[in-house]
């Protein structure tokens, strides 16, 4: 799906015989009753929101019942009575005004972007040592495809989680990479063969993102901080429903980067009393996560 998107403000030759011609006054209003079709959404743009040739463009728009929007400044002027959603940046300073309703086109242009591009996405997002993988011992990294060994169940937990519709994307810390201990090329190469092996299962990992970091980075994306939650969604050319999202790990960390994130539902695999406050589920092993994550009156035919 695409807009048809048209500036007003573009056709120099044309505002200017609108102008000489008519009135300036008339530039706009002129150039709607051209152009407009039923079921528009007319923007306006102006910092006091009282330009004669916009309230005149208002006007026409409102006679024929189109939607209307106008990013203000000032108090809103004339314009903010005239529209159906005046958006008023609340400063008096032009420059201060005019850049505001940059950012909020900006806003737009990528909520738009993402919002034609289909139904926002509920992701699954995964913590990968000790729910993807068997976690190495402490302090110990899994350094080599040799040394991965998927945890029992997982993929048919994965199955379950893609035929409810959820993404699959893994979220995981790896400071080994900062510390020295494994290259990022090693831990890229780890994660190619676990996408390639999942892909043979025919599950499809939407991305898999990690943080290279080390607690003294003081990072964004290093868990219990929730960057690698938002970094999945800013790759994502779709938009993504974080509260219908669900995240699955087994640390605490992962509880609280999904509960920044506003992950509704959190699900610990381990026991109880690890689970801390975050969780908003446990669970003992990957084989009951969709027991918890999925519809009640799926679990039936999930479990069979
Ligand atoms: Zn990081």
């Amino acid at each position: 799906m695409r807009f048809r998107a048209l500036s007003l403000s573009d056709n120099t030759a044309l505002i200017t015989a609108l102008g000489n011609d008519l009135s300036f006054e008339a530039v706009f209003s002129e150039q709607l009753a051209m152009v407009m079709n039923d079921g528009d959404v007319v923007v306006f743009i102006s910092a006091s929101g009282n330009s004669p040739n916009l309230v005149r463009a208002a006007e026409y728009a409102r006679s024929r019942g189109a939607e209307t929007v106008a990013l203000l400044g000032f108090g809103g002027g004339t314009l903010a009575d005239l529209v159906d959603v005046p958006v008023v940046v609340s400063s008096r300073n032009y420059g201060v005004a005019e850049d505001f309703h940059l950012i909020v086109q900006h806003v737009l242009t990528q909520y738009l972007r993402r919002a034609l591009s289909g139904p926002p996405r509920r992701v699954a997002f995964l913590d990968r040592d000790g729910v993807i993988n068997e976690r190495p011992g402490p302090h110990e990294y899994v350094e080599r495809w040799e040394q991965f060994r998927f945890v029992p169940g997982v993929v048919s937990m994965l199955r379950g989680l893609a035929a409810q519709g959820y993404e699959l994307v893994v979220i995981t810390n790896q400071q080994g990479v900062g510390k020295g201990v494994m290259s990022a090329a090693a831990l890229h190469a780890i994660h190619e063969a676990m996408t390639t092996a999942l892909a043979a299962e025919g599950l499809a990992l939407a991305q898999v993102l990690h943080c290279p970091h080390v607690e003294a980075d003081h990072c964004f994306c290093r868990k219990p901080r929730p960057g690698l939650i938002y970094q999945a969604m800013n790759a994502s050319p779709y938009l993504t429903d974080l509260p219908g999202s669900i995240l699955i790990g087994d640390a605490r960390t992962d509880m609280l980067a999904g509960r920044a994130a506003g992950i509704c539902t959190r699900v610990y695999i381990g026991h109880p009393d690890d689970a801390g406050p975050d969780a908003t589920a446990v669970v003992g092993s990957v084989d009951d996560v969709l027991a918890v994550v999925c519809p009640s009156e799926l679990k039936p035919a999930l479990s069979s």
